[in-house]
C-alpha cells in the first residue's frame, strides 16, 4: 500500500496545488511512534472488537492527549467495538519491522500504518473473507511542525505547514482499525488522506462513522 503515490494522484485528481496541502498517511517520523496492537478486524466472541493501544514514550507528551482524542472519536463512534489505552510498559507493546526509511523530512509523507497480518482469516459483516490484523504500527514524523489542541494557533499562517497532531492521530487510528480513505470527494471525513496547514478536525463525519458501523457489523 502506498499512500504518499495514491495521495500525489489524488491531488492531481481533484486540482489542490501540492503545496497546499500534506498526503495524511505519511510522515516523517524518524523518532516518534506510537504503537497500537489487537487483534484485526476483530469481532469477540461477545461481538465487541476490543483493541488496545499503547503510545510509546518517545512520543512527545504533549501529543497523548490529543493521541487519545482520536482513539475516543472512534471509540464512541461504534457499540462493536472499544479502544482502551495500556500502559506503555505492556510487554506486547514490541512492533519491530518499522520501515523508518520511508520517513522524508518536512512536508510529503507525515506519518503511516504498518499491520501486521495473522494468515487465519475471518469473516467481514458482508461475508468476505479477511485476514485478521495481529497489530499495527503507527509512526508519525518528528520532522513536521505540529500543533496540539482542538483548535490552531492564533494567526496560523495558512502556508506554515503547521499540522493537527489530534487529526492526524484521528486519520491514522482509523486505518488501524481498517477503515479506508472515501473514494469520493469527501474533505470533511476523518479518512480524507490530506490535511491542510492550520486545519483540525474534532469529529469523525457521517461517512466515517457508516465506514466503521460497516466494518464491526453494527
Ligand atoms: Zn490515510
Amino acid at each position: 500500500m502506498d499512500i504518499v503515490i495514491r495521495a500525489r494522484y489524488r491531488m492531481k485528481l481533484i486540482g489542490l496545488t501540492p503545496g497546499a496541502v500534506v498526503a495524511l498517511a505519511c510522515w516523517d517520523a524518524a523518532s516518534a511512534q506510537m504503537i497500537f496492537h489487537g487483534p484485526g478486524i476483530w469481532p469477540k466472541s461477545d461481538g465487541v472488537a476490543d483493541v488496545c493501544y499503547v503510545i510509546r514514550p518517545n512520543i512527545p507528551l504533549s501529543w497523548n492527549a490529543d493521541i487519545d482524542y482520536g482513539a475516543q472519536l472512534w471509540d464512541l463512534a461504534s457499540t462493536k467495538l472499544t479502544l482502551t489505552k495500556h500502559a506503555t510498559a505492556n510487554p506486547q507493546c514490541r512492533f519491530n519491522y518499522v520501515q523508518k526509511a520511508r520517513i522524508d523530512g518536512r512536508g510529503a509523507l507525515l506519518g503511516f500504518v504498518e499491520r501486521r497480518l495473522k494468515t487465519e482469516t475471518i469473516l467481514d459483516c458482508d461475508g468476505h473473507l479477511l485476514q485478521r490484523v495481529e497489530r499495527s504500527h503507527t509512526i508519525l514524523d518528528t520532522a513536521e511542525a505540529w500543533f496540539v489542541g482542538g483548535a490552531p494557533p492564533p494567526n496560523c499562517e495558512l502556508n506554515s505547514r503547521l499540522i493537527s497532531v489530534r487529526q492526524v492521530g484521528a486519520h491514522e487510528f482509523g486505518h488501524w482499525l481498517v477503515v479506508k480513505h472515501p473514494k469520493l470527494v469527501q474533505p470533511a471525513d476523518m479518512m480524507w488522506p490530506f490535511t491542510y496547514s492550520c486545519q483540525v478536525k474534532n469529529a469523525l463525519s457521517a461517512n466515517d462513522v457508516a465506514e466503521v458501523h460497516n466494518l464491526y457489523c453494527q
